[in-house]
This record gives C-alpha cells, structure tokens and sequence, in this order.
C-alpha cells in the first residue's frame, strides 16, 4: 500500500503531556491521523497519515442518520527496552471486518489495516508513553459517508485512525468496582448487532448506565433481553466468575462481543492452573452463589481496563459483596500476566505480541 503522508512539521508538533500515569482516557489524540476512502468505484483507495483534525461531511452522510459505523479499540505498548509492542492486532483487523459485514459495511484487507496501523504507530513514536501502566490507545473507526437520506447502504466510506494517549484504567490502583443488574434495559437482542462493535450499541446501554451511576454503581450487569436471567456482559466488557474454582465465563451467542481480553483469559486459565468453561449463566444461580461463597470471584475483562474486579453486585434492591469487596488472587494473577505479556516482560509463548518496531 503506497501511504501518502502530510506531516505536520515537527515545530508545530503537540507537546507531551509530563506524566503518563495521570493521563485520562480518550481526550488527548496525537498530532496525526489515517484516512483511505471507500467508493463503489475504485473500492478502498487514497491511504493518506495527515494532521489530526475535524472531518468535513453532508450533514446527510448515512452516519448520522442510519449509523453505519463500526470501530475497534486496542492499545500500543513501549517495552523496557523502547520496543513499540501491539497486542493480538490481526484479531482485531479480523473483529473490525466481522463488524464491517455485519452492519453491510465494505471490509477492509487485514494487510491494510495491520499496515495502516503500524506505519502510524512509526509516525507517532513519540506518543507511545514508555511508563508501565499507561499506552497509547487506537481508534480505528469506519463510517457511512454517502450524502444521501434513505435508509440503505451508504456508497461511500472513511475508514481512519485515531491515537490516543491514555494513563491506566483505574487511577487509584486496582480495586473492585460495583454492578446494578438493570432489568428493564436490555444492551442486545437475539438476532440483533450485540456481536459488532457498533455505535448504536453504546448509544442504546447510556441511559441504563445512567440509571446505574445515579444508585452509586459504577456499570452496568447486562442480561440476555429474551428472559432477563442469563448474564451477558459488563459494561462495555466480557465478564468471568470463579465458580468452585472453576472459571466460568457466558458462552457466545450471538448477543455477547467476542472480547480479545476475553479469549485470552480463556487461554491463559489451563496454563495459570485454573479450569475455565464456557457456558449460560442465571443470574438467580450466581446470586446465591456469591451468598453462599461458591462464587469467589468476580471480573470484567477488556482493552481498556484488561481486568476489572467486581466487588458487589445489586439486584433487586440487595447488595451482594464477593471476597469481601476485596480484589481476588485471580484477578490479580490474570491482570499481571496479561500486562506482563503486553510490556514484554513476560515471554510471548503464544504469539500475541507485534513487534511494530
Ligand atoms: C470492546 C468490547 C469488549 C472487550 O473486547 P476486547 O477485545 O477484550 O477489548 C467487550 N464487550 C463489549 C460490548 C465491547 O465493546
């Protein structure tokens, strides 16, 4: 792929933020971004770095009012060693494309995409904070652009990438968040778009999560929309649970993500020493579980935060509190080697790891 690039010079160039560490998720963005655009025509064309800056679009574009829009978050580290390390990155550019087909949207060549994001990760070197904890955050994002009323396909596509440099997900050290199970609100239906990363998607969770901050929780526990009795997700994260010892996370139905996080939990667990299945959930079950102590666990797991351990859930007007409110051995022990293997501490046995330079 031939990438045009228009840099900004490097006087006029952003400065730094001093400390990492204290940088707050997805307000800063680096001084560049990547654009290609998509017509029925030449198909994806015109791979272009440039300065980070506003897009100029119809106020008709199929965006703002049919939301063809997928996107898909994950994260550059820097090495002891000053390495650029990207994170299981062509799982994502295959999530991306699930997205894009899902929502009639034109996929993107994983080449392209894994290309786009490593020749922009070299521009913005600079950008990738080299505290362990903190990274920079990537954004890749495609859109419907076709100026046109109607409800169909949008022609026309952007697909471009955003850099965000981001400080770690919990400020205060890793402690254990609190859930309110809604059970008016639903985040997917069978036969819906749960499984894409797509804006509506979150659009459709803000006033559940409202309600949810407004009794003091931090999230949102989300149940199947059918029944309202099986977990599914947490927040904008997978969700595990330490059941008798086992590790037991909801199987994947068509309604729940497909969380990178998640799958490498799923394949860390044996290795770590811990059994992990997958399979349906009733809340009522896990309830009494964590009343009775079989549930000794519980976490979230995603890009953003990687582990995000639960220390009560409320339903029903009742709090129930797992391991005392306090971070659990699990938690702690898949948060550690998950971020040891992204900052290239620990050896990469499986394959993970991008090298970008
Ligand atoms: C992105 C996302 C996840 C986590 O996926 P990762 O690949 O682990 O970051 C989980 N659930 C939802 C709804 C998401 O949008």
């Amino acid at each position: 792929m031939e990438i045009v690039r228009e840099l900004v010079p490097p006087d006029r160039r952003k400065p730094l933020f001093a400390d990492p560490l204290k940088l707050p998720f997805g307000r800063n963005f680096t001084d560049h971004m990547f654009t290609m655009e998509f017509t029925p025509a030449a198909g994806w064309q015109r791979p272009r770095i440039k300065p980070y800056g506003p897009l100029v679009l119809d106020p008709s574009a199929n965006v703002f009012h049919y939301s063809q829009e997928v996107f898909e978050g994950q994260k550059a580290y820097k090495s002891a060693k000053g390495e650029i390390l990207m994170f299981r990155p062509q799982e994502n550019a295959r999530r991306l494309n699930r997205s894009l087909r899902r929502m009639c949207m034109p996929e993107i060549p994983e080449e392209a995409i894994l290309e786009a994001e490593c020749e922009l990760l070299k521009v913005e070197e600079r950008w990738v904070p080299d505290k362990k904890g903190a990274s920079l955050y990537i954004r890749p994002t495609v859109i419907g652009t076709e100026a046109a009323l109607g409800i169909k396909p949008s022609s026309d596509y952007l697909f471009y990438i955003i850099l965000s440099p981001v400080g770690p997900y919990f400020k205060e050290g890793f402690n254990p968040v609190s859930l309110w199970v809604s059970d008016r609100y639903s985040r997917a239906g069978s036969g819906g778009t749960g499984e894409a990363k797509t804006g509506g998607n979150y659009a459709g969770s803000l006033l559940a999560t409202l309600e949810a901050t407004q009794q003091g929780y931090s999230q949102v526990l989300w149940l199947d929309a059918g029944e309202h009795r099986y977990v599914e997700e947490v927040g904008a994260m997978n969700i595990f649970f330490v059941i008798d010892g086992t590790l037991v996370t909801p199987a994947l139905g068509g309604t729940i993500l497909h969380g990178i996080t998640r799958k490498s939990v799923l394949e860390l667990a044996p290795e770590l020493g811990i059994r992990a299945e997958e399979r349906r959930l009733a809340i009522d079950d896990i309830l009494a579980g964590i009343d009775s102590g079989r549930v000794s666990e519980v976490f979230g797991a995603g890009t953003a935060a990687v582990i995000s351990p639960v220390g009560k859930i409320a339903c029903r007007g009742r709090d129930h509190v797992i391991n005392g409110n306090q971070t659990g051995p699990w938690a702690r022990k898949f948060y550690d080697t998950l971020t040891g293997i992204q900052y290239g501490e620990i050896a990469d046995k499986h394959g993970w790891v991008l090298v970008v330079r």
